[in-house]
């Protein structure tokens, strides 16, 4: 059998610095070294551009060590080239490019959303296009239809925070540590999804687009008020607050399955990493007969694995690589065609 190509992905677009080497769809070796912006509160950007210049020459050198490879052993490498910070995106890409001259491998500048939905791919090569994708991270969350790589027409998107926003900034307003997704599954255990009572957003809008920024309000306003409750009333607020963004993303999804007749679906993003969210919305993919794929938890946050994936599913499109593109900070997922192959030189 003819040897699978090997691709190293770079991932920096925001504040976690990721390198990782797949050959087909295998995950010959990943690191992942997640920044602590505790002390600000938030992702500063020009720290995190600043750690990911200490940072990323050395974790390439590590994981190529960890998949027994030299840089001539690569047949492609793909970095993230937006949407993301700014500053961070230029660490990554001036490295890229850099590493792409020196060891003469080819380049492929990758979208940064595009790659979590390919690397649903990955894990599941039955997973044939076009298919629908939900994506639900930090700083998106949308609706798209998946025609074929690089052909996306987005159904939907939010009107104002995305979903991982709105559990971040929950998190922070009841004293819980950042990223607030996790804190917030985490305290959900035991609690009654029915107890609380908040508002499911959008609950009249038949479509596709997302808003969480009520919800988000609500729910500051509601822990403002019940602050001496708060210790014994967490697990109940948790689990409500995820059952209500939960309605909300299945009545999303519901519609664009409806809406666009597609059987298959995936699901991506670091809130796709959720345990009831999963659950949830597995079951409006049964109920209308599709089929969902959901990469491990670990594969949904940010990560260096999907980056050089969605290398490997340009090489295999047939794209050709690109050693003379610029960063893209902000880059709809519509802008990607064949026509402007990545729409960013
Ligand atoms: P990303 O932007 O794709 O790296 O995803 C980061 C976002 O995912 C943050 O907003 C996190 O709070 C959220 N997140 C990570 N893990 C979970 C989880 N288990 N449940 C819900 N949200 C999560
Ligand atoms: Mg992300």
């Amino acid at each position: 059998m003819r040897k699978q190509p090997i691709f190293l992905g770079l991932e920096t677009s925001c504040d976690e610095t990721a390198v990782a080497v797949v050959q087909g769809t295998e995950i010959l070796a990943h690191r992942i070294y997640s920044q602590d912006h505790r002390q600000t509160g938030g992702v500063v950007p020009q720290n995190a551009a600043r750690q990911h210049l200490e940072i990323l020459a050395q974790l390439t050198q590590s994981t190529l060590q960890d998949a027994r490879l030299a840089p001539s052993d690569l047949d492609g490498i793909g970095v993230t080239a937006g949407p993301g910070l700014v500053a961070g995106l230029m660490v990554g890409v001036l490295f890229a490019k850099g590493l792409s001259h020196g060891a003469c491998k080819p380049l492929w500048a990758i979208h940064h959303l595009e790659a979590h939905g390919l690397i649903g791919r990955l894990y599941d090569p039955g997973l044939c296009f076009p298919f629908l994708l939900l994506l639900m991270s930090g700083g998106h969350c949308l609706l798209a239809h998946v025609h074929k790589v690089g052909h996306y027409t987005v159904l939907g998107q939010t009107y104002d925070d995305a979903a991982g926003e709105c559990l971040d900034k929950v998190a922070r307003a009841m004293g819980g540590e950042y990223p607030g997704g996790p804190y917030i599954q985490r305290h959900s255990q035991g609690g009654d999804p029915r107890s609380i009572d908040l508002p499911v957003p959008l609950q009249r809008e038949k479509s596709c687009n997302f808003s969480f920024s009520g919800l988000k309000t609500a729910c500051v306003q509601w822990i403002d008020s019940h602050r001496d409750q708060l210790p014994a009333r967490r697990a109940d607020f948790c689990a409500s607050l995820q059952r209500v963004m939960a309605d909300s993303l299945c009545a999303r999804l519901a519609h664009g399955l409806a809406q666009t007749g597609l059987k298959r679906c995936v699901m991506a993003g670091g809130v796709a990493a959720n345990t009831y969210f999963r659950a949830r919305l597995g079951q409006t993919c049964e109920q209308a007969e599709c089929t969902m794929t959901i990469p491990p938890p670990a594969m949904c946050t940010d990560n260096g694995a999907m980056i050089a994936w969605a290398a490997h599913e340009r090489w295999a499109a047939g794209i050709a690589p690109n050693s003379f593109f610029d960063v893209r900070p902000s880059w709809p997922l519509q802008d990607l065609s064949s026509a402007g192959v990545f729409g960013c030189d």
